[in-house]
């Protein structure tokens, strides 16, 4: 892989967690918000409560995407960036552009989202 396209994909994820940092802190305000606005008379707990199952639902995405930023940027570090962690073979440039966290080649990928999607067709 190019010296070049690696330092560009570093700055990438590099301002992604960042981005990613920021939008998290502001949804852990939000949700202690919700948390405390439960104990007041005039709000209608189910409706808290289905805001706060989405707001937390959202907060382990976020979370679940910051680790997968922090894993590729300690990959780019460790000098194995870029390679699919299930056949092994170089990601595409255009898809690392695409989703600079991603750990497989889009042939994979595919392969483990039909997996997920149709797990019952058989
Ligand atoms: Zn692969």
């Amino acid at each position: 892989m190019r010296n070049r396209f690696k330092k560009s994909m570093q700055k990438k994820l590099v301002s992604m967690e960042k981005e990613l940092l920021r939008s998290l802190e502001a949804q852990q305000s939000e949700y202690q918000e919700l948390t405390l606005a439960d104990r007041t008379e005039e709000t209608d707990d189910a409706t808290v409560r289905n805001e706060e199952r989405a707001l937390s639902a959202l907060l382990h995405h976020e979370e679940r995407r910051l680790t997968r930023v922090r894993s590729a940027l300690g990959r780019l570090v460790a000098g194995h960036y870029g390679i699919c962690a299930d056949c092994g073979n170089p990601i595409g440039e255009d898809r690392l552009k695409a989703q600079p966290e991603t750990i497989f080649c889009y042939g994979c990928a595919k392969k483990r989202q039909g997996n997920i999607r149709a797990p019952h067709l058989s």
